[in-house]
């Protein structure tokens, strides 16, 4: 829908929160507290995440602080919840576009236009997946996207467990899962790792992981729980089955930024570049935090935290 045809008011938000994962629902936190009134676009199965953010696509987190044991949809409600207690007004509805070129900013979803004095961007990113034979059977039964996340899983314990990727994220998680499994599988596409020297000589110089080059895989197999990756070499065209009770894929994440239509200065990834160590982008009065601006550490935690320092900074710049 275009701007013409949604619903436009004259009022101008202070403060207007895209996303709904940590980031965003710790942003509107603060920023409700700060009697800031925020409204925040959930998502409605935005980048075919659910409102709520990549923790919905796993069932248990067992490193957010506070919380030894909670469900994913428990923490969210309560996250949301909180977020509402304070004062956000919460839309189930994707923003389709901004305009960031002159201030107050415009915010377009399905159904209204909003003008807001400062935007919290906080759409996260979306791990990518294989879309294997035996993937769906299999997703969160022994497959994942996070080792950091579920690698210490007392289904995975002293068993053999398969990471696909050469990226840097494959080398760390590869690394990182040693600590739980028997065996690591580093399935790897070409001949070579994409990671940085350093992170493939810690490959290298690790005992417990195997690294396959070459190699891709073709099925994750099973019963109730996953028990193994079908992969073939590419040069050799040799098949095998290697037994695993873990598959974790490692192929790069792609950040939710495509709305913004090159508006905000992104990495060539798509990733959104935040100044400082700040989550101040290019365009005063825009600021970005989680996983949206976050390569590296892509974690709940770290998430709530830099959406704690956009509110901060919206509140400031309202002044
Ligand atoms: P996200 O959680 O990515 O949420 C952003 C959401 O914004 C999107 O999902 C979507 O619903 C919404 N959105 C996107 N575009 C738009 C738009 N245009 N308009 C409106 N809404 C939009 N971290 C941990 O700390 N512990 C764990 O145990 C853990 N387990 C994980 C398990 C898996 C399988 C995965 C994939 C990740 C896991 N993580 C875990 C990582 C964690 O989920 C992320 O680091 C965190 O959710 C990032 O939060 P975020 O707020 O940046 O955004
Ligand atoms: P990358 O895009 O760097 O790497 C993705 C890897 O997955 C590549 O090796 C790629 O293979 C492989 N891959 C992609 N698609 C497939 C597929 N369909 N089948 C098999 N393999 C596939 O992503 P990362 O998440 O590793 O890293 C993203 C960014 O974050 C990088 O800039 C990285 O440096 C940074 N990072 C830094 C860390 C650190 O400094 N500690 C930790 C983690 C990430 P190919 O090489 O053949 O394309």
């Amino acid at each position: 829908m275009n701007i013409e045809q949604s619903k436009e008011t004259s009022k101008i938000e202070d403060v207007v929160i895209i996303g709904s994962g940590p980031a965003a629902h710790t942003a509107a936190i603060y920023a409700g507290r700060a009697a800031l009134t925020p409204l925040m676009f959930e998502g409605l199965f935005a980048s075919g995440v659910a409102a709520g953010g990549q923790l919905t696509t796993t069932t248990e987190i067992e490193n957010f602080p506070g919380f030894l044991d909670i469900s994913v949809p428990e923490l969210m409600t309560k996250m949301r919840d909180q977020a509402a207690h304070w004062g956000t007004k919460i839309f189930t509805e994707t923003v389709d576009s901004i305009d960031v070129s002159q201030s107050p900013f415009t915010v377009v979803s399905d159904s209204q236009t909003v003008k807001t004095k400062t935007i919290i961007i906080a759409t996260g990113a979306t791990a990518q997946r294989l879309g294997l034979p035996g993937e769906e059977t299999y997703w969160q039964k022994g497959i994942s996207a996070c080792a950091v996340c579920d690698g210490a899983l007392p289904i995975f314990r002293n068993k053999p467990m398969v990471v696909i990727g050469g990226g840097d994220t494959a080398a760390e998680e590869a690394t990182f899962l040693t600590k739980f499994a028997s065996t690591v599988h580093l399935l790897v596409r070409r001949g070579e790792m994409r990671a940085s020297k350093a992170m493939q000589q810690r490959v290298f110089d690790n005992k417990k992981i195997k690294i396959h080059w070459n190699t891709e895989a073709t099925e994750a197999v099973g019963e109730k729980l996953l028990t193994g990756v079908s992969v073939i070499n590419s040069k050799t065209k040799e098949t095998q089955t290697i037994t695993a009770s873990g598959l974790f894929y490692a192929i790069g994440h792609t950040p939710n930024t495509t709305f913004l239509d090159n508006q905000l200065e992104l990495d060539s990834t798509g990733y959104i570049i935040t100044k400082n160590g700040t989550p101040e982008t290019s365009i005063p009065g825009v600021f970005a935090c989680g996983d949206v601006q976050d390569k590296v550490y892509r974690q709940a935690i770290t998430a709530a935290g830099s959406g704690c320092q956009a509110a901060l900074l919206a509140e400031r710049f309202i002044g």
